[in-house]
Parts: structure tokens; C-alpha cells; sequence
């Protein structure tokens, strides 16, 4: 332990010492675990030694990138974490439009160096998301439609395999490992660096988001039903239900208000995006409108405040196809009877980029599916932890029997408690495929704090 701990760049931290706590807690306030030992990597070489220590002494592993997994896999109870918060570098090629993301660095680290240039990747929508865990296993944001799911924008990675090899993959370089990283990475190793190819975005764009009552959402949402059949590409649309926050930015008589905001980012030119989306302002009269310009980075880290470290997260969601009116009137059922105020019901478009690229071009099977419906439900009583959790379940059980298909989006899977059925259908017919390259770089599962493949034999 000693010699290991001597040979590192950064530092090791076990219980008792002064920054332990701080090290093992992750986004979720409801995950609480002790891991005997926390790397806190400086680099490559670093990574490589604690993949060989845990495996030489059989160590739990987990990886932790930007901690915000709601099931927690960034962290465990008596083995190692590898963790690559203190890697976080960005470096941008502005010429050949790529940047270098180191394997820890967060989607507002991202977003603050490619903004310099005017470019950006595609990420998720609240800045202190982990780059690693969100491209890994898919990656939604407000550029999908336009360009892809965040791992379509992959060009390579550097990885640390469960043999302690680094390895480059890529389209040319260990294609198969490259094939496989792109929907089910933390299965293969520890990504120490991603790059990505970069868009043209901002440095200012427009965005709706008017405010209506719930009581107008069964004529709005189909509305915006209508109105996604036919959306440009440019166009990021979400429904999203929600009480109005308590805070200062919104008026003290609304505040608890459950309603329902039509957020649509135009990731075009500004001026073009707000004559294109004056009509969705007309849908009903809003309470508020929170429409306008603005800096595509502050408009990627608006929601931050809303998701604090410490929170209480249970996530889960369904993929949908095309909306019934049925479908319809069940989202809006589900957003009247949600859990706790801070509770979003969200209800994606998909489609655009994402549905481009064949499903077996990518490990990322799910293509195909028009709508993310996603119970995004928070809260910060801990009393109210088993209301909150048994309704999400329920809901999403309910849900997924009267609409959905047989599929999942990893990223958001509650604990992941269906297991191999959950993987089976986020995989689809990748998935043995996904455990051949499993038995190849992983035999003895090493990598097993995630929604897991397990290897043949
Ligand atoms: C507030 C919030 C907002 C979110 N917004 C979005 C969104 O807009 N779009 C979206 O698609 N998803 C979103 N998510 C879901 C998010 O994509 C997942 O929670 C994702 O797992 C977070 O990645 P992370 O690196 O922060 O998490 P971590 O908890 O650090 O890791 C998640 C998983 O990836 C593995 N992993 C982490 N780093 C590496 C690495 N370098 N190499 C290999 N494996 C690694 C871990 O082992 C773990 O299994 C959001 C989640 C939260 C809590």
C-alpha cells in the first residue's frame, strides 16, 4: 500500500482522513457508502497503477467522473474508487474544430473553453454533469437533434483496460473497443481522455420558455406534439412539468404553482430562432415568460441551482414512440400526482441526429424512439425519501406497461434495480456483441460498478 501510494501524482485518502467525507460523496444525497480507499489520479500513470493495485488485490472498483450517477456507481462500499475528479483539463484545436476533454472534467469545464472558440460539443443540460458518464452511456442535451447524442461526436478515446494497458480507440484503432465504449464505456475501463469533434454554437442563442398553467397542458402538449412532427433540427424541444421554485427570480405568489414551461432551445442564429419560435409563446396565455437571448453557456448551466449536491435523486424514464393522445393524457395525470414540488416530469423529443446513425453503428442501440419521458423526481425532505422513491416506481412502472417499448436510456435508470433485463433492453441486439468485447477486455469484470455486462465464462 505504502509503495503504491508512493509511486502516485495525486493523493490517497482513506477513512479517518480529514477529506474523506467530502471525496466519497457524490450528487445524490441518498447514496451514503465507505470505500476503503479513494485515488485521487493526476494522470494516466496514476489510473494505470490503481487498475493494477485493485486487481492484484481484488478490489472493488468504482470509477467517478463527475459523481452524478443517481444509482451511485461512483462509489462503494469497501473497495477503491478511481477518482478522476482532479482530471479535468480542456484543450481546443480551434482549427481542426476538436477538443481534448480529460476524463474527469464536467460539461460546464467543457462549454467554458469551446465557447472561446464559439463551438461546443453536445452535452446534457446542467453544467456540473460529469463529461464521462453522460457521453459514455448516450448523452442528451439540447444539440441532439441537430448533432447527434453526446458519444455520436466522439473521434477517440485513451483508455485504461482491466489489464492496466492504455489503449487509444477509435475508428481506426481498436475499432471494436471503440464500437463498445460508445454506449457502455464504464463496462471497459477508465476513460482518461475524450476526443470530441466540435459544432459551430452560440456564442449567444435564443431560447423559449414560456410558463403555463397546468390546467392549459392538455391543449399545449398537444400543441407541442404538432409542433415537433415538423421541428428543424435546430430546434431542442422539452416539456417540462414543475412547480414554480421558490426562489427570489420568480414572483412570491407563484411560488409551489405546479406548471408546465415549453422550453425550446434554437441552436441557430438567435434572430432567426426567436421570429421561428414567436408562435409557441401563442399556445395559451403564459404566466410567465422566461423567453430571450443568451450566452449559450449561461443557458447550459441555468437549471444548476436547481440540482445542489446533497439533494435527494430518483430518476427513471421511458422511451416512447410516436405520442398517442392517450400518451398524452397520461403525461399530464402524472404531472398533477407528482411526489414533491422540486419533482420534474419531462417529456423530451428525440429523433433528429440521433435517429441517423444506424443502431448498430454505436454499442447505443436506441435509435429510434421519438419522446424521452423522464421522472426527474428531487427533493430535500428526507421524509419524504419513501414517498418519492415508491411513487417514481410506481409511476414509471405503470407507464411502462401502457406505452412503452421494450427499451431503456441508460442515463437515467433510477438504481438500475431491473438489472439484466434493464441492460438486455438498453442494449437490444448489441448486446451480445457487447458481451464478446466484454470477455475480451474485461474477463473477470473488473468494471462492475455500473449497469453491467458481465463477460462469458
Ligand atoms: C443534475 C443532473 C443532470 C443531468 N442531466 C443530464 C442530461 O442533460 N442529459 C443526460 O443524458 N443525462 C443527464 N444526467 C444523467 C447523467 O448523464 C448520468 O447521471 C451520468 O452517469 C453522469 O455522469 P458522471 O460522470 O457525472 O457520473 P459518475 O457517477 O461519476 O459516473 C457514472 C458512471 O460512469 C462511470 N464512469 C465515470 N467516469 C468514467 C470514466 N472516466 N471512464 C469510464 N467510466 C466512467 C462510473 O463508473 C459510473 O458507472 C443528469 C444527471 C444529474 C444528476
Amino acid at each position: 500500500m505504502q509503495q503504491f501510494a508512493a509511486g502516485l501524482r495525486g493523493g490517497v485518502l482513506q477513512p479517518g482522513d480529514a477529506a474523506y467525507d467530502e471525496a466519497r460523496a457524490v450528487r445524490n444525497g441518498l447514496i451514503d457508502r465507505r470505500p476503503a480507499l479513494i485515488v485521487q489520479c493526476r494522470g494516466t500513470a496514476d489510473v494505470v497503477d490503481a487498475v493494477g493495485f485493485a486487481r492484484a488485490l481484488g478490489l472493488l472498483v468504482s470509477i467517478r467522473g463527475g459523481a452524478h450517477n443517481v444509482a451511485g456507481n461512483a462509489v462503494n462500499d469497501g473497495g477503491i474508487v478511481i477518482d478522476l475528479s482532479e482530471m479535468h483539463s480542456v484543450h481546443v484545436d480551434p482549427e481542426r474544430r476538436i477538443a481534448r476533454v480529460q476524463g474527469g472534467a464536467t460539461w460546464g469545464e467543457v462549454d467554458r473553453e469551446t465557447q472561446l472558440w464559439g463551438l461546443a460539443a453536445p452535452g446534457g443540460q446542467v453544467s456540473t454533469t460529469g463529461v464521462a458518464g453522460l457521453t459514455l452511456h448516450g448523452g442528451l442535451g439540447s444539440l441532439h437533434r441537430k448533432y447527434g447524442l453526446a458519444l455520436d461526436s466522439l473521434r477517440s478515446v485513451e483508455i485504461v483496460t482491466a489489464d492496466g494497458q492504455v489503449r487509444t480507440a477509435s475508428d481506426s484503432v481498436n475499432p471494436e473497443l471503440f464500437w463498445a465504449v460508445r454506449g457502455a464505456g464504464s463496462n471497459f475501463g477508465v476513460v482518461t481522455s475524450f476526443e470530441f469533434a466540435l459544432h459551430p454554437v452560440g456564442p449567444e442563442i435564443y431560447q423559449a420558455a414560456p410558463i403555463f398553467s397546468l390546467d392549459d397542458a392538455p391543449a399545449v402538449l398537444r400543441k407541442y406534439r404538432d409542433f415537433c412532427a415538423t421541428a428543424p433540427d435546430e430546434f431542442g424541444p422539452q416539456a417540462m412539468f414543475w412547480s414554480v421554485p421558490a426562489v427570489d427570480d420568480f414572483p412570491a405568489e407563484l411560488h409551489g404553482m405546479p406548471i408546465m414551461v415549453v422550453l425550446v432551445v434554437y441552436s441557430g442564429d438567435p434572430d432567426e430562432g426567436e421570429r421561428l419560435l414567436a408562435p409557441v409563446l401563442d399556445w395559451a396565455t403564459p404566466i410567465l415568460d422566461l423567453s430571450g437571448r443568451a450566452p449559450w453557456a449561461v443557458a447550459q448551466s441555468s437549471f444548476d441551482a436547481f440540482f445542489p449536491s446533497g439533494g435527494y435523486y430518483y430518476w427513471k424514464s421511458l422511451l416512447v414512440g410516436e405520442p398517442s393522445d392517450d400518451l398524452l393524457d397520461a403525461v399530464v395525470e402524472v404531472a398533477a400526482d407528482r411526489p414533491s414540488p422540486d419533482a420534474i416530469v419531462n417529456f423530451w423529443q428525440l429523433g433528429g441526429q440521433i435517429g441517423r446513425v444506424a443502431p448498430d453503428a454505436t454499442a447505443f442501440a436506441q435509435r429510434d424512439a421519438k419522446y424521452l419521458l423522464s421522472l426527474d423526481t428531487s427533493w430535500f425532505d428526507p421524509d419524504a425519501t419513501e414517498r418519492c422513491i415508491d411513487w417514481t416506481r410506481r409511476t414509471w412502472a405503470a407507464m411502462q406497461e401502457r406505452f412503452a417499448t421494450d427499451r431503456a436510456y441508460l442515463n437515467f435508470v433510477g438504481f438500475g434495480e431491473e438489472k439484466e433485463a434493464l441492460v438486455r433492453a438498453s442494449y437490444g441486439a448489441n448486446y451480445d456483441r457487447l458481451v464478446a468485447a466484454k470477455t475480451t477486455y474485461d474477463p473477470g469484470n473488473l468494471f462492475r460498478m455500473n449497469n453491467n455486462i458481465p463477460p462469458r465464462g
